[in-house]
């Protein structure tokens, strides 16, 4: 589930996105000034920003530039009314991935969402070692777990098992198997530290991130 910021202060057009968004399974949430969305930008973890240009309290591509000034690197679609070519160019210049002219159509932005969003993923995997599921981010690099934007210490083990789920989302793993996995060794089948250990998890990850599959294991909630 992706979460999705729409930069936008006309309500009309951000209720109209937000809708089809919700309609096709992302989280989308609405700012209509330039503050606001920097804010929300460097305060959360979205997946994806549409932006407006023309938003009150400062001009857009300055708004485009101090984003990716401090670092943030989620993928930028441009809607903007403006058709120029200068601004076109300047905008992808500025660091946006994307930009598309108003007026648009529904289903065209949710292609061009789509598509960044999956480029996204390869990219994450393939140069920044990062896994996400949720608000909930591990860095494969530093084993750090991040939720929001709150740091999260996690021991050997329990990294190691998170990084096992968040690797394989959607696939349920037994006991055992996650026994072999993490601990890598033979351990007494009776024993209960699997549970344990997903208690752990569920506590600084948040509860609902694994659930339980009866008779069969566990796995990363979908
Ligand atoms: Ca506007």
């Amino acid at each position: 589930m992706s979460h999705i910021l729409i930069a936008e202060d006309e309500s009309r057009i951000a209720v109209f996105i937000e809708k089809g968004l919700k309609a096709n399974g992302f989280t989308p949430c609405i700012a209509a000034d330039a503050n606001e969305t920097l804010r929300m930008v460097l305060g959360n973890h979205f997946d994806l920003l549409i932006l407006d240009l023309g938003l009150p309290g400062k001009d857009g591509l300055s708004l485009l530039q101090e984003i990716r000034g401090q670092g943030e690197e989620l993928p930028i679609i441009i809607l903007t009314a403006r058709d120029d070519i200068n601004d076109k160019v300047a905008g992808l210049e500025g660091g946006a991935d994307d930009y598309m002219t108003k007026p648009f159509r529904f289903e065209e932005l949710l292609v061009r969402v789509r598509l960044r969003l999956r480029n996204r993923q390869v990219t994450q995997v393939k140069e920044d070692r990062i896994l996400k599921a949720h608000n909930v981010v591990l860095d494969l690099r530093t084993r750090k777990a991040r939720v929001g934007d709150q740091i999260i210490d996690l021991a050997t083990r329990e990294f190691a098992l998170a990084e096992t789920f968040f690797s394989h989302p959607g696939q349920v793993f037994s006991r055992e198997q996650l026994l072999d996995r993490v601990w890598g060794y033979d351990y007494d089948p009776g024993s209960n530290i699997v549970d344990v250990y997903i208690g752990y998890l569920r506590k600084k990850l948040g509860s609902n991130l694994i659930e339980t599959v009866r008779g069969m294991g566990y796995r990363l909630r979908q």
